[in-house]
């Protein structure tokens, strides 16, 4: 599979052309999960089992405001007035970005796009090109399991040393390793706090979802397996995608 999964990113396979010829025959995956999926550790993985970069929608405004081109100057302004930066300075950002020689032969979306609107914008700004998102891979996990994922965190009342359950625990339930103070939950870290942030989050993500499951494009693979095992699943969906795409050919 690993052969397989290097040989879809072989240069050569798509060739260069200056000009928006060269978004023509880019493969862009978009990484979809909810918060505590792991869907950073996965992009990792996949970026660099594939060689193509991995986009981040922070980091893009970072870097654009960073390196001050004109849309970065553009988001910038939205940022410092403290609002929210419009799609359609994103997908202008993207596209600033997915220009870049690094990213020729595909890229790797991750925190974008996170509404259905946001989603339709990407698929015109593709359009407008002759392509499409080529996959959008969830990496599925219930919500229950997220809401444990995400509320094991504790810290001792003296120091603010931080422990996580079950991953990082005491050596003593409930007492700090350091210092012997009582271990608290801050009111962020409460099952049921996390729970209800998760709602609104997922009402968006579902609708993503949605979305990509119309166009075809969406892949899922279940988010709790093993590290190992999710990016396997995710480098099969590729794999599959990408010899179904040379079958047409
Ligand atoms: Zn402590």
């Amino acid at each position: 599979m690993l052969g397989r999964a290097l040989a879809w990113t072989r240069p050569g396979r798509r060739d260069w052309h200056d000009g928006d010829e060269r978004f023509a025959r880019m493969t862009l995956v978009v990484l979809l999960g909810a918060p505590g999926a792991g869907k950073g550790t996965q992009a990792a993985v996949l970026r660099d089992r594939l060689g193509i970069p991995h986009i981040a929608t922070g980091d893009l405004f970072r870097a654009a405001v960073r390196d001050a081109t004109p849309v970065g100057l553009e988001a910038r302004a939205y940022m410092d007035a403290g609002r929210l930066v419009p799609d359609g300075v994103t997908i202008r950002l993207l596209e600033e970005r997915l220009g870049r020689p690094d990213a020729a032969r595909g890229a790797l979306l991750d925190g974008f796009p996170r509404t259905v609107v946001q989603a339709k914008a990407l698929d015109a700004f593709l359009a407008g090109r002759g392509d499409r998102v080529a996959a959008a891979l969830l990496i599925d996990v219930p919500a229950e399991d997220l809401v444990e994922r995400l509320s094991g965190r504790w810290i001792c009342r003296a120091a603010g040393h931080p422990y996580h359950l079950p991953m990082n625990p005491p050596r003593v339930p409930g007492v700090c390793d350091i210092d012997g103070s009582a271990l608290i939950q801050r009111d962020d870290d409460k099952p049921e706090t996390i729970r209800a942030r998760l709602a609104s989050q997922l009402a968006d993500l579902n609708a993503v979802i949605e979305h990509y499951r119309s166009t075809g494009a969406l892949r899922t693979v279940d988010g709790r397996q093993s590290i190992g095992e999710v990016s396997a699943g995710l480098l099969g969906a590729i794999e599959a995608i990408d010899a179904g795409a040379a079958g047409r050919a």
